[in-house]
């Protein structure tokens, strides 16, 4: 069944217009009058609604509003991301998968090496298209809760703005050799109790040694996806499958 995210206020045996994105999706799809959808993301109180389309317009769609259904389908722990973005389209491509994947939000970060440099309204008009990109992919995947996609900063604002004593697990994806395996950790007390983990990660050229140091001395772990280097889009989705199977 088709499902929408539908930000407004939902109350079952209510009619309501969709919103205009999700009117256009219906109307792209030639759904029609009586047609069964699934609507999230309207409730404080998460889950989804089944809905039917009560009415077809050239612009509006309205729906009856049906039962809610307390449904989650989020991993045990959040697991957070702070990316170096890639270039091209490739954090688009991140942002998909590390929906689908079940991350809970997304850091993108300007580091020394950034290919891709984003400020001003650009990376804010940036931050809402990654932002859309994981409303399609919970709209496709199933997930009643959005992931967050934070506005652009660089990696030195973010790291000073984080207390050194996080309840969070900080992992550094490090190319450093001697680097501890990430896979052995993943059975640890540590991380089998965290409730929250967070993964740094460096853009096509990596971080630079003083920025790994920086994110180290905020009390980020040094950790190895294996012996191959992994594309800046590649890496954290590793870590977070690790961590969210
Ligand atoms: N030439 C760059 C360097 O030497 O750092 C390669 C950077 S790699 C394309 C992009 C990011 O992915 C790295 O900064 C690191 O965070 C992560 N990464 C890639 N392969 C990894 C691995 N095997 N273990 C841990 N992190 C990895």
């Amino acid at each position: 069944m088709p499902r929408f995210h539908c930000p407004t206020p939902l109350q079952t045996g209510e009619v309501i217009a969709l919103p205009a994105g999700a009117a256009r999706h219906v109307q792209v799809l030639r759904m029609q009058p009586g047609g069964a959808i699934t609507l999230f993301g309207g409730a404080e109180r998460g889950g989804e609604f089944e809905a039917k389309i009560e009415h077809m317009g050239r612009s509006e769609v309205r729906v009856l509003v049906g039962a809610h259904f307390a449904v989650e389908r989020e991993p045990t722990r959040q697991v957070h991301l702070v990316v170096g973005v890639p270039a091209n389209d490739r954090m688009d491509w991140l942002v998909e998968k590390a929906t689908e994947l079940g991350v809970a939000s997304i850091q993108p970060v300007m580091t020394e090496r950034s290919v891709l440099r984003l400020n001003g309204e650009r990376a804010d008009r940036k931050r809402a298209h990654w932002q859309a990109v994981a409303v399609a992919a919970c709209e496709q995947c199933g997930r009643n809760q959005l992931p967050v996609v934070h506005e652009v900063l660089t990696l030195n604002a973010w790291l000073a703005a984080q207390k050194t004593n996080s309840e969070s697990l900080r992992y550094l994806l490090s190319l450093r050799p001697e680097t501890k395996a990430l896979n052995t950790l993943v059975g640890t007390s540590a991380a089998a109790t965290a409730t929250a983990v967070t993964f740094l990660s460096g853009p096509e050229g990596g971080l630079s040694v003083a920025e790994e140091d920086a994110a180290l001395a905020k009390g980020f772990q040094p950790v190895s996806l294996g012996n191959r280097v992994l594309r800046a889009e590649t890496a954290g989705l590793a870590a977070l499958a690790l961590f969210t199977a």
